[in-house]
């Protein structure tokens, strides 16, 4: 990412937005929001791929659930953050990837510009393409700032998406028995 230019131009848009921009307070603003965006954005320059180990399954074939993980994105339509939750759950054939890698991954997609839908269909073919599991099932649940602070009455909206692929997509038993753990009827 190009910094200075960055700079630049966040320096261009605090001038637009107010009237006073060579205050104390905004003196350091552009430089600080252009490095906020190495970390914001830093999904484009991981290779999810990279973050795999996988592991004998050991026989266990069995569903395996990640609840819970944190993420962190930014809307594409108003640079505004949108974040959450996301849940993963898979089938295993044959391999398994260490529980760490799921939070991971998760990173990588959604530290990009992004809208949920799509986050949520990139996790969930990145875990069926890489494991070649039996059934992947992703959930996530966002707040959208751009909902939140623009509006009025959408304080607590929250906003679902789900993908599901291979069992879960086929079995309706399967599905439910992920979305009881997601919801915390089971664990
Ligand atoms: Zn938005």
């Amino acid at each position: 990412m190009e910094t200075p230019d960055i700079e630049k131009l966040i320096s261009q848009l605090i001038k637009h937005i107010d009237p006073d921009p060579d205050r104390e307070g905004l003196k350091d603003t552009a430089a600080r929001v252009a490095r906020s965006y190495d970390k914001l954005y830093s999904g484009y320059d991981i290779d999810p791929k990279s973050l795999l180990t996988f592991f004998d399954s050991e026989q266990y074939d069995e569903m395996i659930t990640c609840r819970d993980i944190d993420f962190y994105s930014t809307c594409e339509h108003h640079l505004l953050p949108f974040y959450g939750k996301v849940h993963i759950g898979y089938i295993p054939d044959k391999k398994i990837i260490g529980l760490s890698k799921m939070p991971r991954i998760v990173e990588v997609f959604a530290r990009r510009l992004q809208n949920q839908e799509r986050m949520t269909s990139q996790i969930t073919n990145f875990m069926q393409e890489n494991l070649a599991a039996r059934g992947v099932g992703v959930v996530v649940q966002g707040k959208h700032l751009c909902m939140q602070a623009r509006g009025v009455e959408k304080q607590n909206t929250l906003v679902t998406t789900s993908a599901f692929r291979g069992l879960f997509k086929k079995n309706i038993n399967t599905r439910s028995e992920f979305i009881s753990i997601v919801h915390g009827k089971k664990s």
